[in-house]
């Protein structure tokens, strides 16, 4: 006698047809499971790209899966009978069917899978395989460690996966090109736009709904140009690997007012809902150097990005357990001030980065780490705040990628696990690597006084408010000497105009 039919569960990040719930699961005679759901698409604010872009890519990979045989039970948001979460719709869904079984594939957020683990049925969860590492493998590497530095992660993984190796060596003979990717920009540059997409049929309902259901949140939804299938996602891979990648290496850390994507490939979303795969894209970049088509310094720092950062950040994520995104080693308490919900400000970097986040739904790393992270961490805001504005603003936001870039790299709340000393950097850095200073209302070259940029002022105020915690650090031991060889007058003016700058940014004077 065959079984009840089994519900497997597919989220609107886990459109991948080999999905692991789906391999577990039986077409003919278990359902499955996808919905649109309030309490997915409100426990944070998310910018209405982001939101439009899951609900459309999760309506055409359900239609697939109906195409291939599967029995789809699809909740739409608007669906009178929807039950508003994914356990209610699990258990509603259970009801109408008989089921008593869920397969899930391990979601890529406690919450979640808090609340599957809660449901009184028999849940399955089955691990999320559409990653190089393995929680396993991961874990293997980090055990009796001292330090989890990425670098060393990496290294492991271009040995384990063969990526860009001669034998047991790297090729070219080092592990990383990082110190020629570092170029600033040019305005002469020629750069590439990524490849838009025309919203079809079911992009154009999508936008709808979204545009009737979350009229309020912060971002623009129209115009809306992503990839929502994976014949998409691969022509945009296809266009950066062709277009981009070359140059990528060289301005990886470069921004320019007005020019968004410089030389980055875009497809962080799509990897991150299931439309790509990590390592075949690792792979086809591998294969733009092999056959002369881009330099080793582009291939290897975007190699870099996935093979190493993505696995890493994921692996320190499960690792670490539900609290990490809660942590707050520095106590930094600000609330985030509203100009990162766009309120007017006279940083012009600030502006910019906020602004193209507003539009776009995309900011590259730099932006994130170096402008509105930097900013925060100087300021001293709270980590959940900034943790939560991520997760939020960003088009590829997922917590278990968000929470270790945010709370760790950028904002060093978990105390130096991912990063070994705080990103912080006076205006200096920001002037080097972008244009933005040259239409800023404050001076970038002026350190004190009168349009002092407030990078300036609010880095020194970081050095000597934390002295205690990272005076011993030996990668900031110069910044503490360059401090102390200032005269005390100097110094006290800095911190006196430090403080003025945040008391007027509390006091919602645009600053
Ligand atoms: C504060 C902060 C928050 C971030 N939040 C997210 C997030 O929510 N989701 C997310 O996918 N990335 C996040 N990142 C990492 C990175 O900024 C984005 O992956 C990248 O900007 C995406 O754009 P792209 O596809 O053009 O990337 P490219 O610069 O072209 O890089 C190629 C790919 O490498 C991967 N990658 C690069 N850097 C990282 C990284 N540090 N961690 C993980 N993967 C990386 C991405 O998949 C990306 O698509 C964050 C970084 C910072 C500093
Ligand atoms: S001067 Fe300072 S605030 Fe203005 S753009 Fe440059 S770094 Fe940003």
């Amino acid at each position: 006698m065959s079984r009840r039919p089994a519900l497997a569960l597919v989220l609107g990040d886990q459109l991948t047809p080999d999905l692991s719930a789906l391999r577990a699961a039986d077409r003919e005679r278990d359902r499955v499971v996808m919905a649109e759901v309030a309490s997915e698409a409100t426990y944070v604010a998310h910018h209405p790209k982001k939101i439009a872009l899951i609900f459309a890519a999760m309506r055409k990979f359900a239609a697939r899966l109906r195409e291939a045989g599967w029995q789809v039970d699809y909740t739409t948001l608007d669906d009178p009978e929807n039950a508003g979460s994914i356990p209610g719709e699990l258990l509603r869904r259970a009801e109408e069917t008989g089921a008593r079984q869920v397969i899930a594939t391990r979601p890529g957020e406690w919450r979640l899978i808090a609340a599957l683990e809660d449901l009184p049925l028999e849940v399955t969860l089955h691990e999320d395989d559409r990653f190089i590492a393995s929680h396993a493998t991961f874990d293997r590497w980090a055990k009796g460690r001292k330090s989890l530095r990425m670098e060393h992660f990496y290294r492991e993984m271009r040995r384990a996966t063969g990526l860009l190796m001669e034998g047991d060596a790297p090729a070219g003979g080092q592990w990383n090109y990082d110190h020629d990717n570092r170029k600033p920009p040019r305005d002469d540059l020629f750069l590439p736009e990524p490849l838009r997409f025309e919203p079809d049929e079911t992009v154009a309902g999508a936008l709808d709904l979204v545009e009737a259901r979350f009229p309020d949140n912060f971002g623009a939804l129209r115009p809306f140009a992503f990839a929502t299938d994976p014949e998409q996602a691969e022509a945009a891979l296809a266009h950066f690997l062709k277009e981009a990648l070359p140059r990528f290496g060289d301005y990886q850390d470069a921004m320019l007012a007005g020019r968004r994507f410089l030389y980055h490939a875009v497809i962080s979303a799509y990897l991150n809902i299931g439309l790509l795969d990590p390592l075949e894209v690792c792979r086809r970049a591998e294969a733009e150097w092999t056959a002369g088509r881009a330099p080793l310094n582009a291939v290897e720092g975007f190699v870099r990005q996935i093979l190493g950062w993505r696995e890493y950040v994921r692996g320190i994520y499960f690792r670490e357990g539900p609290g990490y995104a809660a942590r707050n080693d520095l106590g930094h308490k600000r609330d985030l001030p509203p100009l990162y919900w766009g309120a007017g400000t006279r940083m012009a970097c600030l502006a910019e980065a906020v602004g193209q986040t507003r539009e776009e739904a995309y900011a590259h790393h730099i932006q994130r780490l170096m402008v509105t992270g930097n900013f925060a961490l100087l300021a001293g805001v709270d980590p959940a705040q900034v943790h939560e504005w991520y997760l939020a603003v960003y088009i590829d936001a997922f917590e278990w990628v968000e929470a270790p870039n945010t709370v760790g790299m950028s904002q060093f709340a978990d105390g130096g696990l991912v990063a070994s000393k705080p990103y912080v950097s006076s205006g200096a850095y920001i002037d080097r690597m972008s244009d933005y200073c040259g239409g800023c209302s404050y001076d970038v070259k002026t350190r004190v006084g009168e349009g002092a940029c407030p990078f300036n002022l609010l880095y020194w105020r970081f050095l000597d408010r934390h002295r205690a915690r990272f005076e011993g650090n030996p990668r900031m031991g110069a910044m503490y000497r360059t401090w102390e060889r200032m005269d005390a007058g100097r110094r006290r003016a800095i911190l006196e105009q430090a403080d003025a700058f945040l008391a007027r940014m509390e006091a919602d004077e645009t600053v």
